[in-house]
């Protein structure tokens, strides 16, 4: 499974690992690999393991690895839900 912005950044579903909520119940999460918009390095996120694709989680606003995204991703995320105003999640999983 994979899912690619409108902008042309991709996201690999590379796996799903079990997961205990803040209040002690068990449940699954999704991860999802990409390559850091700033130097290339793959870096993963999660997201619960029923995100199919991004216009469903704002973690995927991240889109660097842990080395730049304290720096970047605060722009990143306005550009971000700007740019799933005008998205169509049909379009998305053609
Ligand atoms: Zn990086």
């Amino acid at each position: 499974m994979e899912t690619t912005s409108k902008d042309g950044f991709r996201w690999v579903r590379v796996g799903e690992e079990p997961h205990t909520r803040s209040d002690g119940t068990p449940t699954t999460l999704g991860v999802w690999q990409a390559d850091c918009k700033q130097c290339g390095k793959p870096f993963t996120i999660k997201t619960p393991a029923a995100v199919t694709w991004h216009g469903e989680s704002g973690t995927f606003a991240t889109r660097h690895c842990e080395e730049h995204r304290l720096k970047r991703d605060r722009n990143d995320m306005h550009a971000f839900r700007s740019s799933l105003a005008s998205f169509k999640p049909e379009a998305a999983q053609a």
